[in-house]
């Protein structure tokens, strides 16, 4: 049998068919896709959602189901399924079509990956979630089959009320007692010491020293381990709890950061939960790795836990994908009130909506829900959930509502937290509740939420001011590209050949993929016309950004395929501006969009002229790369023959480009 490793190195060998990725396209709709990272919500024949590529507040991103494209209209991502993995993963085009063909099983055979096409750093990942998926398997088989797993580690779990299902729904496990047992287990299924290195999964007993065996040990010894999932069910990690009592070890430890484990960036429970918390339209929110676990096993199966840090602004941006809702269930005692002050400022300045219940001293929500079930649960929620300005009412001023000074800093909390808000009336609200509660003037209250709001500008700035500095020297040339595919001619009728090197080779290819299929006149399509006068004319795109498209389209004409829309959504060199193409914002008004149907349909009978009018601008632009040649070599000719011959062809140039304007009715500078 082959080894994880050896398999992938035997299927990055060849190209995958284009069999195989059509038959992704056909099962794998690009609205599950999308809809397993954010809630999708429809929008007449489109979804809308939070664009989980930029920090995004409101619906930026369209997806269409009927031509099979996402697009955001506020950072331009956008493409077909392969795209949406492969940014959001982090993957490689043949790495997330692996990993679209394993979600949707359909078989790759043998030999269908290019090894050249994966990057350094995508090889890197695949070994490392090789590694974790392999310790995960190895784990969870320890925990349910070996000696002590079932003598010892099992009845411990059972005994704090985790059933099998439950066992196998999170797929806990058990990790080795010897100090490098995984790292013997994982060399033997052929993982390196360095890959292993690489997850986390083992450590340096001595850092100064390399990464060899005998300089390496397991990070997790004697511990239940709860492997740590991505939001679409990778394992990027571990939590390991300690049960022995009589050591010093940490109670709960985990994985390092790693290439694929960014902490701030992922939630415990997120995968398994995140149908529910959807259905739900809320979440809650818990401390640990076992309140997520207990909570599930007792029917509340919308809670997601922020183990191992403080709680992020990443973190809050995943959780909103999906609702806006967060209850926060913290242990009563100060660190949980501490802990449980610091996650609501973060969650309000995500504009999340927060409650927060906080547990009766020695209790958590593990240990309620197992004694008093799943009822009680609900209804001491139900009861006890409190905002923020009641929670820090309760906590400031429990004991002396009047005290003035502790007034005064129940006072300024509920500011600082107020500030946060980004919504005007959401903090209206909460400004005329709070000075209702504490009997404080509003106009106070109001200086104070102002103080804050400014101090967070003032913070703001500066580190914008900052990333700025950093980035100005790495600014790239020419605007970014966002959607504007509208009948512009204002700046048709004066393309700037210097302003954007491109612009005419865009607008060709807009033109082509919109209407490659429909007729030119009864012989050919509008696709062959084009690309028979680029053969003609020489004047094929030479772009870095879209030569290679053009290439790949003409290559599939010539095969006697069809090219057309689909042809350029499904193509990775083109999907991306496809989808810019084909997008239509989802957030226009109705007028608008009874202007943009009639835009549309303008477009579709302008077709030929427009093509005729793009491609002239394309001449345009090669004639003037040759004027310019042919007047640097006018600079440097020395004989007066040259120069006769060169200022003819300077003629000859000039006459072609004016028959061009005449043609277009262009004024051209
Ligand atoms: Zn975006």
């Amino acid at each position: 049998m082959l080894s994880c490793l050896e398999a992938i190195h035997f299927i990055c060998s060849k190209l995958i068919p284009p069999e195989v990725i059509d038959k992704i396209f056909d099962v794998a709709p690009i609205e599950e896709v999308v809809g397993e990272y954010v809630t999708l919500k429809r929008a007449g024949a489109n979804f809308k959602g939070l664009c989980p590529f930029h920090d995004d507040k409101s619906p930026s991103m369209s997806v269409s189901p009927s031509k099979g494209i996402f697009k955001c209209f506020s950072c331009g991502e956008g493409g077909n399924i392969f795209q949406f993995i492969m940014q959001h993963e982090g993957l490689s085009y043949p790495l997330a079509i692996k990993f679209l063909a394993e979600k949707y099983n359909i078989e790759i055979d043998e030999g269908q990956i290019d090894v050249d096409e994966l990057k350094e750093e995508a090889r890197i990942k695949d070994g490392v979630y090789a590694c974790l998926e392999f310790a995960k398997n190895h784990f969870y088989e320890r925990l349910n089959s070996s000696q002590d797993g079932k003598v010892i580690y099992k009845p411990y779990l059972t005994e704090r009320g985790i059933n099998q299902q439950t066992i196998d729904h999170f797929y806990i496990g058990l990790s080795g007692t010897q100090r490098d047992h995984l790292l013997q287990e994982g060399i033997k299924n052929g993982y390196t010491s360095q890959q292993l290195f690489d997850a986390g999964l083992v450590k340096k007993i001595n850092d100064d020293q390399g990464i060899i065996e005998s300089n390496l040990r397991d990070t997790f010894l004697d511990r239940i381990v709860f492997p740590i999932f991505s939001v679409s069910g990778k394992v990027l990690g571990f939590g390991g709890r300690i049960i022995k009592k009589d050591t010093k070890a940490p109670k709960y430890l985990n994985s390092p950061e790693t290439v694929v484990y960014e902490k701030r960036k992922e939630l415990y429970g997120l995968n398994v939960c995140k149908q529910s918390i959807r259905k739900n339209d809320a979440v809650f929110l818990v401390e640990g790795y076992m309140d997520v676990v207990s909570l599930h096993q007792s029917g509340v199966d919308n809670v997601v836990a922020a183990s191992g840090t403080a709680f992020t602004e990443e973190q809050a941006r995943l959780i909103m994908r999906f609702t806006h809702q967060v209850t926060m269930l913290f242990d009563g005692d100060e660190a949980g009130v501490n802990a449980s002050l610091k996650h609501i400022q973060t969650l309000l300045s995500a504009d999340i909506n927060v409650q927060v219940v906080l547990f009766p001293p020695d209790e958590d929500p593990d240990s309620f829900i197992q004694k008093r079930g799943s009822a009680a649960f609900h209804e001491y929620v139900n009861d006890s959930a409190k905002n923020f300005v009641e929670l820090i009412q309760e906590v400031k001023l429990g004991k002396n509502p009047s005290d003035p000074i502790q007034k005064a800093e129940a006072a300024r909390l509920v500011a600082e937290n107020i500030a946060a808000l980004p919504d005007p009336l959401k903090r209206a609200a909460f400004i005329s509740e709070t000075s209702n509660k504490l009997d404080i003037p509003e106009r106070i209250i109001i200086e104070e939420v102002n103080k804050f709001r400014i101090n967070n500008r003032k913070q703001k700035d500066r580190e914008e001011r900052r990333v700025q500095k950093a980035n100005t020297s790495s600014f790239s040339d020419g605007p970014t590209p966002g959607f504007e595919y509208q009948p512009n001619y204002e700046t048709r009728n004066s393309p700037n050949i210097t302003d954007n090197k491109n612009y005419q080779e865009e607008e060709i290819l807009k033109t082509l993929i919109l209407h490659a299929d429909k007729e030119f006149n009864d012989k050919i399509t509008v696709a062959e016309f084009i690309f028979n006068e680029f053969e003609e004319e020489q004047i094929w795109p030479i772009s870095e950004e879209y030569s290679q498209i053009f290439k790949d389209a003409y290559a599939h004409l010539k095969e006697q395929k069809v090219l057309n829309e689909l042809y350029f959504i499904r193509n990775a060199t083109s999907s991306k501006i496809a989808a810019e193409v084909l997008s239509v914002r989802h957030n226009l008004s109705k007028g608008w969009e009874d202007n943009f149907e009639k835009f549309v349909k303008s477009d579709q009978e302008n077709y030929k002229s427009q093509v005729i009018e793009n491609l002239n601008y394309l001449k345009l632009k090669h004639i003037d790369l040759l004027m310019k040649e042919n007047q640097e070599k006018l600079k440097v000719a020395e004989t007066d023959e040259d120069i006769m011959i060169l200022q003819h062809v300077h003629d000859n140039l000039l006459k072609i480009r004016q028959k061009i304007t005449d043609q277009s009715g262009t004024v051209i500078s």
